[in-house]
């Protein structure tokens, strides 16, 4: 990024073509950057035991609702269902919006960035007496058997995601430090074919 930066900083560039690569690529890597310097903040911030989080009772079904709104389209663009299970009443709970969102968001991310058009999504909650799960599933390629077992761990990554740019890792960590704030389990399905994370909440 820095070499490109210099050569158009210099206006060493040979063509406007080539100064309109050099531009995006600087573009794109400084995008990436952001969001990796943002997310680790994020984890940090996530991990340090002297910040606390404050919970408040809302609708967990409403903000289900809306993370999966909010990735609506570009799933459409993609060619990927995205199925929505969830309960028409409210299902009340203690939670931090922005952590539960991230964490959400972070699933529904990761099932549209490794499916294929033509792949099937769900995000589900099911409310229980004592607890909530909720459930962001496909049924792509699935995560081989090797990175599974750590893929809760920050800058892990699969073989393919390594190939391709645009993600650090830290997608699935975040997800597992928010929803332990609220001292909750975040998991894989073990059985499932495909990509599905379980997370329970309690409600006391
Ligand atoms: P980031 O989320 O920071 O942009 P990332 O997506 O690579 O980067 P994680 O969200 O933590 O990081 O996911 C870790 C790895 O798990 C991914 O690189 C990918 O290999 C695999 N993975 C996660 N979700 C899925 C999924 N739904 N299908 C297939 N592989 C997945
Ligand atoms: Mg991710």
């Amino acid at each position: 990024m820095q070499g490109y930066a210099e050569v158009l900083r210099l206006g060493m560039e040979q063509s406007e073509e080539q100064r309109q690569k050099y531009a995006n690529r600087t573009h794109t890597k400084v995008r990436f950057i952001a969001s990796l310097v943002d997310d680790l903040f994020e984890l940090t911030k996530l991990e340090s035991t002297e910040l606390s989080y404050e919970r408040k009772i809302g609708d967990l079904a409403e903000l289900c609702r809306t993370a999966a709104a909010d990735l609506y389209d570009s799933f459409e663009r993609k060619g990927i269902t995205l199925d929505i299970r969830i309960p028409e009443s409210p299902v009340m709970l203690s939670y931090h919006e922005g952590l539960m969102h991230r964490a959400l968001s972070n699933l529904l991310t990761n099932a549209l960035k490794y499916n294929k058009e033509g792949a099937h999504v769900w995000l589900e909650l099911v409310a229980c007496d004592e607890d909530i799960v909720v459930t962001v599933g496909d049924d792509g390629p699935g995560i081989s058997e090797p990175v599974r077992e750590t893929v809760f761990e920050p800058f892990v990554r699969g073989d393919q995601a390594r190939r391709s740019d645009g993600g650090s890792g830290l997608g699935l960590a975040i997800a597992r430090s928010s929803v332990e704030r609220h001292a909750g389990q975040i998991w894989l399905d073990p059985e499932a074919e495909g990509t599905v994370v379980h997370i329970r909440l309690t409600k006391t």
